[in-house]
This record gives structure tokens, sequence and C-alpha cells, in this order.
């Protein structure tokens, strides 16, 4: 009997009761291998002392301090580490604290930045289909989950969606990969002249889509034309890099291997590796600029944004991720696991595709490979292997496009910048257990 209101509303999942490393305990007794850090969270690992104490000692110092009155010393310092490895332009952070309200945080700051400048007729914002941006009803109504937007659908705010840059199933026979991504960035283009150039305010993209598609980078060349295009109608580009971004991709943030530079950068997960929740929003000076000469402020601002004790928290992940070279480490040991993935899976009569960058790998499941169809939705195939591996001490983490017929299943995989190459074996190596009893 449990009365807290769980995501299934008739089962109670198992009980964690700690974790250490790429590891969570159970009370039913197992090791569950962290192959997912949960969401795409846990990127220094579980149990690490130092963030565990930074937290204390700022709770004991200064919990709180509302932002309206004060800003705090781990606030400051944050948003300083984080300008100074930030894509070019950017030189303000705003903190809160999930991915979900740094989207929100994002929107609402490009609708008034136009406002600011002296163009309200501004307040269209595109996106893509099949991406995710949060849960909350404007990160939701930005989002391209069509299954996750049904049920809600009566209360989204109307939002322009373009195709994603999905490869593996977009790209057309005897087609380049950079033609293909020219192709797919002038969706954008045309979406900006159907809608009107003066009246759009935003173009917002994960950078490698996660929970949607599943680890899809984008083609070559792709982000750079989007840039172009922003920059030719004046639309801000806001890239979410709240699953993709802090190192997960071998790059502190995905959008640099790309040569791209946002106006406004979504991240959370990695940023406090769910030591606490703490989401922020990166922003050019530029944007800021507008803020400053215009009406002197953001029409916006929660009780916890800039929380000093989430800030301590991810201050601290952020210094280990940087003190041990957490994200060079995942470049360097890319391929290591893109080979136990290929090695494993490249045969495999279910596996569509293996895609992905740095420690941010999917496997999209199909129930044909030569036709690339996925699976019926009624299979419920993500979740079944999900389950499954839960069974045999693996948690990897479940996505599903099929309610639109047009994607596969897929099988995140974000394992700790800190697993080792065993641990990555065994991940493998269960996943492989794992659809052995599956299919
Ligand atoms: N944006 C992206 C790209 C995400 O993957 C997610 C969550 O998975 C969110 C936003 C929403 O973040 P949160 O669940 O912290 O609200």
């Amino acid at each position: 009997m449990s009365h807290v209101f769980h995501r299934s509303a008739r089962s109670v999942p198992p009980l964690a009761l700690s974790a250490e490393g790429s590891f969570i305990l159970g009370a039913d007794g197992r090791r569950y291998l962290d192959a997912c850090g949960g969401a795409a969270v846990s990127c220094i690992g579980h149990g690490r002392d130092e963030v565990a104490e930074a937290i204390a000692a700022q709770a004991r110092g200064l919990a709180y301090a509302h932002t309206g009155f004060f800003t705090s010393a781990p606030a400051e310092e944050l948003a300083d580490l984080l300008v100074a490895g930030a894509p070019a332009g950017i030189d303000k952070v705003y903190f809160v604290l999930s991915g979900s309200e740094a989207v929100e945080t994002a929107l609402k700051m490009a609708h008034q930045y136009h406002r600011e400048r002296g163009e309200p007729a501004r307040r269209h914002v595109i996106s893509r289909w099949q991406s995710y941006h949060g849960n909350t009803l404007g990160a939701l109504a930005a989002g391209g989950n069509r299954g996750r937007r049904t049920a809600y659908q009566d209360l989204l705010v109307e939002m322009h969606h373009i195709p994603p840059c999905y490869p593996y199933r977009g790209m057309a026979q005897g087609e380049s990969a950079e033609e293909y991504g020219r192709r797919a960035a002038d969706d954008l283009e045309r979406a900006i002249l159907d809608i009107g150039p003066e009246t759009v305010s935003a173009f917002i993209a994960e950078t490698v889509v996660g929970a949607t598609l599943g680890a899809v980078a984008p083609a070559p060349g792709y982000f750079s034309r989007i840039r172009e295009i922003c920059d030719r109608y004046g639309v801000l580009l806001i890239l979410d890099e709240v699953m993709c971004g802090m190192g997960r991709t071998g790059h502190l943030h995905a959008c640099l291997a790309e040569g791209v530079a946002p106006d406004v950068m979504t991240l959370a997960k990695g940023l406090g590796a769910g030591y606490l929740p703490l989401g922020a929003v990166l922003v050019s000076g530029r944007v800021h600029q507008a803020f400053a000469d215009g009406s002197g402020g953001f029409l916006h601002g929660q009780t916890f944004c800039g929380h000093p004790v989430a800030c301590a928290g991810a201050l601290a992940t952020q210094t280990i991720v940087r003190r041990e070279g957490l994200v060079e480490c995942v470049r360097a040991e890319e391929p290591f696991l893109e080979g136990l993935l290929r090695d494993a899976f490249a045969q495999h009569p279910h596996v569509g595709d293996i895609r992905g960058r740095g420690y941010f790998w999917a496997l999209e499941l199909v129930e044909d490979r030569d036709s690339k169809a996925p699976f019926p939705a009624g299979a419920r195939l993500a979740a079944r292997v999900k389950a499954e591996a839960q069974q045999l001490g693996l948690l990897c983490y479940p996505g599903s496009g099929t309610v639109d017929g047009q994607v596969g299943d897929h099988v995140l995989l974000a394992p700790p910048y800190t697993a080792t190459r065993g641990e990555l074996e065994q991940m493998v190596s269960l996943l492989g257990e794992t659809f052995d009893t599956v299919f």
C-alpha cells in the first residue's frame, strides 16, 4: 500500500535503497546497473561524497535567499563556470529547477525579447515533430511527441511543427547526408515564410534528439543552415540541450560539435547530475541587452529560481566533471562503446539503427529491418524491453514513436561518464540477454 501517486496508477515500483557509482541497490537485494542514468541525468555516478558535502555545507550556511532580494555565491560561481564553457556570445545564466521550466523560460524570454525591441507581432514559435521539450503546457506545446500531447491537446497553445532531421528515415535514396541536412533545414525557411517572417519569435530544437527519437544527431551542416535561416529572418535560435548537453555527447555542449552558437540554450539533467534538481537557461549578451535597454526586467521569476543549495550541488558536480576530465573521457571512450554495440547488435534482426554520440546511444527496434517497419504500437516493445531489462538488473530508457506509425521504438543508453569498460560490457551483455527474452 503506497500513498504516492506513482507513474503507474496500477503498480508500485521497487524501492531503491542506496546507490554508488554505476549501480542502484534495491530493497529487493538486487543491484541495478544504471545504464541510462535515470533519464540521462546521473553523469558523475551515484554517491559522490564531495557533492553531498557541498550540498550540506550550503544548506547549513545559506539554504535559501529569494532572488528578488539577493544573489548567492554558488549561483554566481556556477554562472561564471557555465559562461566560460559556453558557445560564443553566451553571457548570462538564468537558473530554474527542471528542464521543462528551462524551456518555458526560454520561450517566454524570446517572446519578451521581441517586445522589448518593438516587434510585438513576433509571437509564433516553430519546433519539430518527434521532439520532447518537457511536460509543462508551453514545453508540451513546443514538443512534437504526439503520444504525450494527445491527452492535453485542448490545453496547448498553437505552435508550428516542422519535420525532424532524422537521417535513418528521412534521407532519400542517393542523397548524401549533407544534401539531406540542407533539405531538412530548408523546412524551417518554408515554415517562416508561410507563417510570415515578421511574426516568428523563435525556433526551438534539441541539438541531438533524446527521448522521442533516441539519440538522433543532426546531419552535417543542418544546424549551420538553421542558424543562417534564423539570422536571415530575425528569429531566435533556442537549442534544447536538457538531455544531450553537459558532456553527454563527448562535448560540453552538443552544439559545439556543430560549430553553431544559439541565442538561448536550455540545460538541466547532467548539470546537477541528479543530486538536486537544477535547470539553466543560457542567454546571449545580445538578448540580455534588449532587456537592459528596454523595460529593465524579465517578467518571470519563480520562488525557487537560483536556489543556493541546488547551485552548490551543481557547482560541485561541474567541478568534478572538469577535474576528472570526464567530458574528454566520454569522447575518448565513444569508439569503445560504439564498437560494443555494433558487435552485439549490428546483425540483430530487430535492430534497425544503432546511433549516438559520446555516451548517448540508442537502438531503434523495428519489426522488419529491410522495410524499417516499426512494431505496432500495441506491441509496447520499448516498454517490454525496459521491464525485462529491469528484471535482469539493467536500467535502460525506453522510447516509442509508434503512435504516428512513422518511428520505431527505441532503447536509450546514457551511462555515467565514470562507467568502467567492464560496466559498459556488462550493460551490452545484459541488453543482449534482454533482447533474447523479448524477441
Ligand atoms: N527537454 C528535453 C530535451 C528533455 O529531454 C527533457 C526531459 O526529458 C525536458 C526538456 C524536460 O525536462 P524535465 O523532465 O526536467 O522537466
